[in-house]
């Protein structure tokens, strides 16, 4: 997805300009001329990124980005504001107004790309974190808090990388008002520093006077716990080609001395929303997969996951010629355990039998909750009468102890069994699992308690 810019300036060459160099950087520009414009066009459209001229007749880059960032709609929409002169009084009244970043007058390529592709990135994890949010919401499930740590660019842990001491010092200061801060003058202990804890991001001099800063970088890049670490940069005046490679390297933005620290403050915060936001997608993916593979009640496997995964189990079996049995565990009674302690208890029971069943189990064994009260061992490499061992050896164990449900309420429970083992070559592991089935209710016809394997 290209993002789309819309670029605000009360001239039209200046419009132009930037139209054609964010164009040739494959971007999709909107305009607008006025503060007025450029309101009704955030309206209608999906912006990802405003760029807005700071001097406009009428409503001027500060007003009209306050109104951008308290309007609910278009809260979320990035702005950087572009400053004639390089004042840091406009920076001050930019931030006040909610901008995220600037630019200034001449407009630096370099600058203009690496400033909105940071800020359209951030659009774009945000939106989607904002949809995951809803849909979670929609399902029941709220996380304020993890949203709102997600959504705040505040309170971050920052590293700095800086042997220069009046220049550690000045960052310091300006940083550690809203972040953890911590500096560090050499690079190989930053490197074991960022690995070992977590921060949000790391701002590396290229300046360093005993040390290469840009090799820092790319070793951060190399190294899979800080791959995705935001990465800003201190260059000096003149160093483009410096700054060049460390952009191709994946540094994820700059700041040039001597440091605004208006600047310093807005791109850092970018960098940490950024980072949450991904942080948090991926949080809700491991969450999502976790949910999708696991019974919520007992933590085994679920059906979904022992189906497809038995496919495959089948699958190796065959081209392997290795053994491959099933055994399927159904609680004797179950609805009287319902019945008679109420479902609570019920569940209680079931937990209790995952996890005696988990007992018995080897890693490489697949132990899942089908639904109800019916459970499945899948055991490769196992040949049905070692399968047969570990259902009697389940049965006696369920059998053994009552299950205790609280201090005066334990209960006696039973299991049948059923196995069945990989065969024919042309088993599937439907049919596999239809036998162990079908021997699982002729152990519940001849009495339950006991053990049955399929006939071969
Ligand atoms: P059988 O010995 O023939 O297996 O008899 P049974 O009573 O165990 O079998 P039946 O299939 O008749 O009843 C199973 C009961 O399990 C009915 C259902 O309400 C209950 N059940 C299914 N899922 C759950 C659950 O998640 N929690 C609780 N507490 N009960 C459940
Ligand atoms: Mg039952
Ligand atoms: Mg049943």
């Amino acid at each position: 997805m290209t993002a789309r810019v819309l670029v605000v300036d009360d001239i039209l060459a200046n419009v132009k300009l930037l139209e054609a160099r964010l164009a040739a950087e494959y971007f999709e520009v909107l305009t607008a001329y006025s503060g007025r414009e450029a309101l009704e066009v955030c309206a209608r459209e999906r912006v990802d990124v405003v760029l807005l001229d700071v001097m406009m007749p009428g409503m001027d880059g500060f007003e009209c980005c306050r109104r951008i960032k308290s309007d609910p709609n278009t809260h979320h929409i990035p702005v950087i504001m572009v400053t004639a002169l390089d004042q840091p009084s406009d920076k001050i009244q930019g931030l006040e107004n909610g901008a995220d970043d600037f630019l200034t007058k001449p407009v630096d390529d370099i600058a203009l790309v690496t400033r909105v592709k940071n800020l359209a990135r951030l659009k774009t994890l945000n939106d989607e974190m904002l949809m995951r949010a809803s849909t979670s919401r929609q399902l029941g499930i709220t996380d304020n808090e993890a949203l709102d740590k997600a959504l705040s660019g505040r309170s971050g842990r920052v590293l700095v990388i800086e042997d220069h001491p009046r220049s550690g010092v000045r960052l310091l200061e300006a940083l550690a008002k809203v972040h953890d801060t911590f500096i560090e003058q050499d690079p190989n202990r930053a490197l074991i520093t960022l690995a070992e804890y977590d921060f949000d991001v790391a701002i590396i001099s290229l300046s360093l006077a005993r040390s290469d800063g840009l090799r820092l970088c790319s070793q951060l890049r190399s190294l899979e716990r800080t791959r995705h670490l935001p990465i800003i940069i201190l260059v000096e005046p003149g160093e483009e080609a410096r700054l060049l490679r460390g952009l191709d390297m994946g540094v994820n933005d700059y700041l040039i001395r001597p440091i605004d620290k208006h600047e310093l403050l807005a791109r850092v915060r970018t960098q940490i929303k950024r980072k949450r936001h991904s942080d948090y997608l991926r949080n809700r993916l491991e969450e999502t997969v976790e949910q999708a593979i696991t019974d919520a009640l007992t933590g085994l496997h679920n059906r979904r996951y022992m189906e497809s995964h038995l496919e495959t189990l089948v699958r190796e079996a065959l081209r392997s010629g290795r053994h491959l049995s099933m055994l399927v565990a159904d609680i004797d009674y179950f609805k009287k355990v319902n019945d008679t302690y109420g479902h609570d208890a019920g569940d209680e029971v079931l937990r209790e039998f995952a996890s005696r069943l988990k007992r018995n189990t080897r890693g490489i064994d697949l132990a899942c909750r089908l639904g109800g009260e019916e459970f499945v061992i899948i055991m490769p490499d196992t040949e049905i009468a070692r399968a047969y061992q570990v259902g009697e050896r389940l049965r006696a164990t369920i059998a053994a102890e009552p299950f205790r449900i609280s201090a005066d309420v334990s209960i006696r429970v039973t299991t049948s069994v059923g196995i069945a083992t990989l065969e024919h070559s042309d088993d599937t592991p439907q049919t596999v699992f239809k036998r162990a089935d079908q021997a699982l209710y002729a152990a519940k016809r001849s009495g339950r308690n006991r053990v049955n394997a399929a006939a071969a």
